[in-house]
């Protein structure tokens, strides 16, 4: 039977690193933000980043987590040249947190621990190749950069159910607890075991989601009808799209963990917990459930709605006062469509949320036609401005004047012959394109049901 386990590794968004207080983020070069501390000097003392510890604590408390009273800190012990104490700072005997699950679906996946550790520094190799490579420089940057490791009990039984998981973990601590930044250089490394029917196999590195079920899809395929005799540690290659063999036979053991004695341990109190359960907000996966039952919208436009903060708190607010279907089309369908085309996030446009409300109260109420809520939509993308004023003030309100829409009827039938004897014939699309240049002469306000039923009688087949 398969079996999947993952480790995930986090860059926690902090402004300095776990031991020091050089900043994690910049662009003035290699081995600028560097000290006698991340770069492992004599005497040089580590001190504990509290920021790490909160947002570490964060994403303990929003994945269930069981916390201990206090943690410490252990080397663990390997000689690699981006290392520079010759031991990793990690946690050990103690994690952080542990016993916590996310729910997928219907199923539960168990969190065994979550630890704080240092990041190394980076390897550059020369050239492309790195078999080949004639040197290698190291940017101590990255030294001491706080990871978050998630680990993962091996309850995956299929590769969606690794995608699924990696997604709500991602919008959780990205979207939701913004303690995490995707699009930061290194910032997500996730190390995959699995076990199909032979021994246990780990996949070390993979940089991107994507990447991790191909990992897995292609260890499933590999191992086939020839599973592996003993464990083996293997790499992943995202250009060539396969794996290949590391080292075989390596366990914790060998990496002889101690306590760290340059740090002391930390406590976890109980008023550090409120004070960050405080600042977790509901989360979206709960949210979706609250939405289908509460709003009784779809599963897919909850889900979509909520995955975002903004976009859940927008909706919310004109849910409030406005049919929920119609705020969840319109924000889904409309407003996300029109960000997307604008290239633009719900971050970084100036949307007033009473503009919005005000926008789906004329919609509701029937006072425009959906192209004008649209072309007011696009212009609440660029600039805040009261929806309701502006159509008073351009005359856009929806009309269901009837002797001035058969008079444009009139007119767009006899200037429009062809289209008319194509819909005779039976064409659909020609009557479309009737009412849509009827639509026009009206500036999009005629209540389009009307125009087509008086068309429809006007144009007698
Ligand atoms: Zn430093």
């Amino acid at each position: 039977m398969l079996k999947i386990g993952i480790e995930c590794h986090v860059q926690l968004l902090t402004n300095s690193k776990l031991f020091c207080s050089c900043p994690t983020r910049g662009n003035e070069g290699p081995n600028t933000r560097i000290c006698p501390t991340c770069l492992g000097y004599p005497g040089a003392k580590p001190v504990l980043n509290k920021e790490s510890v909160y947002k570490g604590i964060k994403i303990a408390l929003a994945l269930n987590c069981k916390l201990p009273r206090e943690f410490y800190f252990s080397r663990k012990n390997y000689f690699y040249n981006d290392l520079v104490n010759n031991y990793q700072r990690t946690q050990y005997e103690i994690s952080l947190a542990g016993e916590g699950y996310m729910d997928i679906e219907a199923r539960k996946i168990r969190i065994r621990r979550i630890n704080l550790e240092e990041d190394p520094g980076r390897l550059v190799h020369s050239g492309k190749d790195i078999s080949k490579a004639s040197y290698v420089l190291i940017d101590y940057n990255r030294a001491g950069i706080p990871l978050c490791e998630i680990v993962t009990e091996p309850d995956f039984t299929t590769t969606r159910e690794v995608r699924i998981f990696l997604q709500r973990m991602s919008i959780i601590l990205e979207n939701y607890l913004k303690v995490f930044d995707s699009g930061l250089e290194g910032s997500l490394r996730v190390d995959a075991n699995i076990s199909t029917q032979g021994a246990r196999v780990e996949i070390k590195n993979i940089t991107s989601f994507k990447d991790v079920e191909d990992a897995l899809n292609y260890e499933i395929k590999r191992q086939g009808s020839n599973p592996p005799e003993i464990q083996e540690t293997r790499g992943w290659d995202s250009e060539k799209k396969g794996t290949y063999l590391l080292r075989t036979k390596e366990t914790e053991a060998d990496y002889g963990f101690i306590i760290d004695t340059d740090l002391i341990k930390t406590e976890i109190t109980q008023e550090m917990i409120d004070e960050i359960n405080k600042e977790i907000p509901e989360l979206a996966f709960n949210k979706v459930n609250r939405y289908i039952i509460e709003y009784k919208i779809n599963k897919d436009d909850a889900e979509v709605i909520a995955y975002d903060p903004k976009f859940a708190e927008l909706f919310e607010y004109c849910a409030a006062k406005v049919d929920p279907t119609l705020v969840a089309r319109w924000l889904r369908r409309d407003l996300m469509r029109q960000l997307n085309l604008s290239k633009k996030t719900i971050e970084e446009i100036n949307l007033d949320k009473n503009h919005v409300l005000e926008l789906m109260i004329l919609l509701q109420d029937k006072k425009i036609t959906d192209n004008t809520a649209k072309e007011i939509l696009i212009k609440l993308i660029e600039k805040s401005f009261s929806p309701k004023e502006y159509v008073e003030k351009s005359k856009l309100a929806m009309t269901s004047d009837v002797d001035m829409v058969e008079g444009i009827c009139l007119k767009v039938i006899k200037e429009n012959k062809n289209a008319v004897e194509d819909y005779r014939k039976g064409q659909e699309k020609a009557f479309n394109f009737l009412a849509g240049k009827v639509m026009s002469l009206t500036r999009k306000t005629a209540d389009p049901e009307l125009v087509r039923e008086l068309l429809k009688r006007l144009i007698k087949k």
